[in-house]
């Protein structure tokens, strides 16, 4: 198949499994000719190989099937804080977000302002077609006062619909952005403008001078029921009038590098540990077991799921935390999921665990029919729990809030329940690596130390005595 002009595209476009050259763009859509002067732009810059570009949810979702860079999807409305933490975590890529007005300008609009405030380093291209492209042409935020669309049949009302927003005009209220300005895709000299402006973007982005934003306004022929030529028109006669093209803002010549962020402390210095560098894994074919921690706030729970990731960590694995938390600051529901694995973490959602341990009865009620069959639940006897475990799920009831209070701080029930992980070694982890991850929590509370070394070491003798031998793998 015959490559595509420019290296910056892929040779061919694999979407629906067959190589094509085609994008799944209408006829006369504006975002073709944007994705081309883009990609032309990061080969003519050399940035290809280090260039991210954050994929939106709009008519532009495809377009890692398009852009040979590197490409992330983000949920609707978040480009702007994914591409704020690829800033943060690679600060020498160069990042790029590509939204359209549904996405940028309604759902993700605070997202578009806040990182504008904070003048993150990315460059933005806004695409402004006045309407939802994608989902069938309903009102957007920029959608013109009478303008017909789907949920406006009668066109937009001031009256019932408010007006139109102005991105750039706002975004130009904030001291952070270094450039701002609005181009047209409408005919040929409009779109060599808007070439230069992609390019001072990149320039911007590769100089490190921090947040550039352009916005093109953008035919789309198919919701404003015209063809390809009328849609021109449209922007030349009717879009242009109400969104004014220029520069805005250009501080480039006053705008310096930012220094980079601090580097972010190591792990192993985080948790005051030393038994497992933060790059090594020890046992990448460790299968992966997946944990809910649930109970109230005030239980120790998100506490307790953070010492199991840990003793996952100084094994060697990947892992996650992921907390959740009740409104209330205490008494309210609090859980989290961990995942420990040898392989990449897919995500740390946690939806069936091979694991749940539940700190009361409002837990088990609620967690209890979502644990993977073969999974294990892991309860505290403080309320009584008497109906059977659900089908092909092993219950083993702690006494732990009881066990807690005989050492004397009932507090410490989680603790009791970390030796009961241990003692089944789950997901193989051992019980001293469960104990070393216990003590590291404690770092600024040393005094601490102890007392739960010795809740831990007398929950273990409990465990040896009333529990059946420690579990098989994955759980
Ligand atoms: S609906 Fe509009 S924006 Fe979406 S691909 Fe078609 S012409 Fe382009």
């Amino acid at each position: 198949m015959k490559r595509l002009k420019t290296v910056g595209f892929y040779p061919s476009f694999d979407r629906s499994g067959e190589p094509t050259l085609d994008t799944h763009y209408c006829p006369g859509c504006g975002h073709g000719i944007l994705h081309k002067l883009i990609t032309e732009a990061l080969v003519e810059r050399g940035i290809q190989d280090r260039t991210i570009i954050v994929n939106p949810i709009g008519c532009a979702v495809f377009g890692y099937y398009y852009w040979d860079a590197g490409n992330i999807g983000a949920a609707h409305g978040r480009a702007q804080a994914v591409a704020t933490a690829l800033t943060r975590l690679l600060p020498h890529a160069i990042v790029l977000c590509y939204q359209g007005d549904g996405d940028l300008g309604a759902i993700g609009f605070n997202c578009t302002l806040q990182a504008a405030a904070r003048g993150e380093r990315f460059a933005t291209f806004f695409v402004n077609n006045a309407s939802y492209g994608m989902t069938g042409g309903q009102m957007a935020p920029t959608t013109l006062l009478g303008q017909v669309t789907s949920t406006t049949p009668h066109g937009r009302s001031a009256e019932n619909d408010g007006y139109p927003l102005h991105i750039c005009e706002i975004l130009n209220q904030l001291q952070a952005p270094v450039y701002i300005e609005r181009c047209s895709l409408a005919d040929t000299p409009r779109i060599m403008k808007a070439r230069r402006a992609i390019h001072k973007a990149l320039d911007l982005q590769i100089e490190d001078k921090g947040y550039a934003f352009v916005e093109f306004l953008s035919p789309c022929p198919t919701n404003w029921a015209t063809d390809a030529v009328g849609a021109n028109q449209f922007i030349l006669e009717t879009l242009e009038k109400e969104f004014p093209l220029g520069c805005l803002r250009d501080r480039s010549s006053d705008a310096h590098p930012r220094p980079l962020p601090p580097s972010r402390p190591s792990l192993n210095e985080y948790f005051g540990t030393s038994e497992a560098s933060d790059n090594i894994l020890s046992d990448p074919n460790a299968p992966e077991v997946r944990f809910k921690f649930a109970g109230f706030g005030g239980q120790g729970i998100l506490s307790l799921g953070m010492v199991a990731a840990e003793a996952g960590r100084l094994a060697g694995r990947n892992t996650t935390w992921f907390p959740f938390y009740g409104p209330e600051q205490r008494g309210g529901a609090a859980a989290c999921s961990v995942v420990i694995s040898g392989r990449p973490i897919g995500s740390p959602v946690v939806d069936h665990p091979d694991i749940l341990v539940c700190m009361n009865r409002y837990s088990y009620d609620r967690f209890a029919d979502s644990v993977a069959p073969g999974g294990l639940i892991l309860c505290d006897t403080l309320e009584t729990i008497n109906v059977p475990p659900p089908h092909q799920v092993r219950r083993v009831d702690v006494p732990a809030t009881e066990l807690a209070g005989q050492s004397g701080a009932v507090k410490a029930a989680n603790t009791v329940m970390l030796a009961a992980l241990a003692w089944l070694r789950v997901a193989g982890l051992s019980s001293a690596g469960f104990l070393t991850a216990l003590e590291s929590s404690f770092k600024r509370k040393p005094a601490l130390i102890p007392l739960n070394r010795r809740i831990f070491e007398t929950a273990l003798e409990w465990c040896k005595t009333h529990l059946a031998p420690p579990i098989s793998s994955p759980a």
